[in-house]
This record gives C-alpha cells, sequence and structure tokens, in this order.
C-alpha cells in the first residue's frame, strides 16, 4: 500500500551541513564590487593558458565527445614537472573533488575526519556528507597545533586534513611540523595535505608534503589550478598518493571530472613559469605593503595573522569591529569576507588584488575604521 502521508527526508547527517558560502563578486543591490573575496589571481590566466583554452574552445565539433575521462597528458604533464609517476597523478573537478573523494573512500559513518579550527569550511562538509564525525582540534593564534592535532586522534580516527597554508588564516605549517604530524599519526589514516598555495611559497618554505606522498602509503597531497594559475572557472585540481590510495579513490571518482578546454589550459599553465613567477612576486610585493599599512592601525585594534597565501586574515579587535568595517568596504566598493560562520566574527579574510585595489582597499579600512 502506498503512504500518501510518508515526506521525503534527506538523511539527518545531509540535513546538518551548513553549505558552503562562496566569496562574494556584488552587493545586495546587485552593483557589482572589487572582489576580494575569493583569493582568485588579480594578474588574471597567463597567456598560454589563455590560447591553449580558445584553441580547445574553438573546436565546437568536439562538443559532443566527452573528454579525456583519464586526464592523460596533463597527468604526464604534472608527473614531468615534479618528477612524479603519471600513474599515481589524480586529476579533479577543482581540488575540491579531491577532497571529497578522501572522505567518502575512506569514512564513512561512526568515524572521525580531523583538522584544525579555522580549516578549510570544505573538510566539514565533505565529513558530514559521507556521515563521518568532524573533529576540530585546537589552533595556536589561528595556526595549525601539531601537539593539539595528535591528541584529538583516536582509534576512529580516519582522515586528518591539513591545509599548508591555510585558507582562511593564511598560516603555515613548517616542514618540521608536517613531518612530526605525519609521524604521529597511526597509519591507517589518510593525511591530506591540501597545498592549494604552495606556488605561492618561497622554495625554502616548501613543507615536504610532495616528497612524503611519493614515499609514504598513506599520504595525499592536493593541488589546485584555481589559484596562482587563474584558472579557477575551469574546475581543475590534481593530487598525489600511493598507487593504492590512488587506485581506490578511482573507484568513486566521476568519471569526466575535468573539460577538455580545462585540460589543454592546465597543460599550458604548468609551461608558464614566467606567468607563475609574476604572479608570486606581485603577491609578495602587495601582501608585504597591506600587512604593514594594517600593522600601523593597531591602535584601532587591527592584528593581522602572518600569511603564506594571496590573502590576508585581519582581526579587528577594537572599537570598530570587522563587521561594520566589511559593511562600510562594500559601501566604498570592495567585497572581501567575513567569516562569522566559521568562528571567525572577529576577522576579514582580503585578497591581494592588483596594485590599484590594494592601495584603493587601504585606504578605504582606514576610512572605515575613522568613520
Ligand atoms: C581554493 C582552495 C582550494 C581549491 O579549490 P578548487 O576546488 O581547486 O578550486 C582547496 N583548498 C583550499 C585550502 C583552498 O583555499
Amino acid at each position: 500500500m502506498t503512504d500518501t502521508t510518508a515526506s521525503l527526508t534527506p538523511k539527518p547527517w545531509i540535513s546538518g551541513i551548513a553549505p558552503y558560502v562562496p566569496g562574494k563578486s556584488a552587493g545586495a543591490d546587485g552593483r557589482p564590487l572589487i572582489k576580494l573575496s575569493a583569493n582568485e589571481n588579480p594578474l588574471g590566466t597567463g597567456e598560454k593558458a589563455r590560447a591553449a583554452f580558445r584553441a580547445a574552445q574553438a573546436d565546437a565539433d568536439a562538443l559532443s565527445r566527452y573528454p579525456d575521462p583519464g586526464s592523460a597528458a596533463l597527468r604526464e604533464t604534472i608527473a614531468a614537472k615534479f618528477g612524479l609517476d603519471p600513474a599515481r597523478v589524480i586529476c579533479g573537478n577543482g581540488s575540491d573533488e579531491l577532497l571529497h573523494l578522501a572522505a567518502g573512500t575512506y569514512a564513512g559513518a561512526g568515524d572521525e575526519i580531523l583538522y584544525v579550527r579555522y580549516g578549510f569550511a570544505v573538510y566539514e562538509i565533505a565529513a558530514r556528507r559521507v556521515g563521518a564525525t568532524p573533529v576540530e582540534a585546537d589552533d595556536r593564534d589561528y595556526a595549525t597545533d601539531v601537539d593539539a592535532l595528535l591528541a584529538a586522534v583516536t582509534g576512529k580516527t580516519r582522515v586528518v586534513y591539513l591545509a599548508n597554508p591555510n585558507n582562511p588564516t593564511g598560516t603555515l605549517a613548517t616542514r618540521v611540523d608536517v613531518a612530526r604530524l605525519y609521524a604521529g599519526l597511526p597509519k591507517d589514516v589518510l593525511f591530506v595535505i591540501d597545498q592549494a598555495y604552495a606556488e605561492y611559497l618561497a622554495p625554502e618554505q616548501d613543507d615536504g608534503g610532495l616528497e612524503l606522498a611519493k614515499t609514504q602509503p598513506n599520504v595525499f597531497v592536493t593541488r589546485t589550478f584555481s589559484k596562482i594559475h587563474g584558472l579557477a572557472a575551469e574546475r581543475i585540481g590534481w593530487g598525489y598518493a600511493s598507487a593504492e590510495v590512488i587506485s581506490a579513490l578511482h573507484r568513486i571518482r566521476l568519471p569526466f571530472n575535468v573539460t577538455r578546454a580545462g585540460q589543454a589550459a592546465a597543460v599550458a599553465a604548468l609551461g608558464d613559469e614566467d606567468f607563475v613567477t609574476r604572479s608570486r612576486e606581485h603577491n609578495a610585493k602587495w601582501r608585504s605593503w597591506l600587512t604593514g599599512e594594517l600593522e600601523s592601525l593597531g591602535n584601532h585594534g587591527v592584528r593581522v595573522v602572518p600569511s603564506a597565501c594571496n590573502f590576508l586574515l585581519v582581526l579587528f579587535e577594537g572599537d570598530v569591529g570587522a563587521e561594520t568595517v566589511y559593511n562600510r568596504l562594500m559601501d566604498a566598493g570592495y567585497i572581501v569576507r567575513w567569516l562569522p560562520g566559521q568562528g571567525l566574527p572577529h576577522a576579514l579574510r582580503m585578497t591581494i588584488g592588483t596594485e590599484d585595489e590594494t592601495r584603493g582597499l587601504a585606504a578605504a579600512i582606514r576610512v572605515a575604521l575613522a568613520g
């Protein structure tokens, strides 16, 4: 018999998810704003990637064909560039997909997924989505506290996520920290090192994640083309792990997860060292400049968390709080990220923009604090 009174109900662990809030690009009235809310590259996309993308898109006859399901050319290019085994490179629909695959492959109901407080927002969603319990370890002044993470490991821990450097805090765990964290984890835990901002680091800041992924059975490093490579629109990420981990992740990967034009653009982007270098240098220069400007506002209770990324997390602990500054910046034409949902109602995350945007933002913050 049909129960006509029954109602369709999402699984309780799905109902428990607070949806991801993307960085906005317009005000409440629809007015376009200078977008410093999503950590996109202010220099845009390199000429080589743009040309490859245009060429791939021009071939409309290929629209009816599926893209290469194995992203073979892209995996080969990644492997050659970083000295990896192409069979152990996995490409994703953004690194977001890969982060979800890690949770879906190794955790489920009754298991725990661990990360630091103020970790990347996707981790909690990825954990809840598979019915696992998200566990947050304490931070140390907004940075990763290895001891707190290790103390939070239990027999139920299946995945540990570490964004390094971290979003939204911008903090970097050192190579020594990362090695110590890995050494303290049980071998039946997958250690995911999310290196979305790795290309912004100086060589001596390398956290050693890829070396661990090359040699250890339970380390998964993820990278993205969305940030320094300026290809956020095409949704391309990649990851590296042992053959066993990669073959397990492939079982649940969507088969055609990276577009044809995206694969072509990403291959070309890896060949454009000049664009990556220019982007990194631009970021270092203006991140340092903006940090200095904001540190001079300490008398207003402004504090900058030291950043290794293409954004700053700025704390507003004086009379004029983060929400007020956020709204006043919007009135002045700038949208940054206010993160009350991530336990940071007293902070704003702001992407390093072009020179004009960065100078304009600093001036607008001064006005916002004075008003
Ligand atoms: C931006 C970002 C990602 C990348 O997302 P994509 O899906 O590749 O666009 C992953 N992790 C962190 C910490 C990020 O900030």
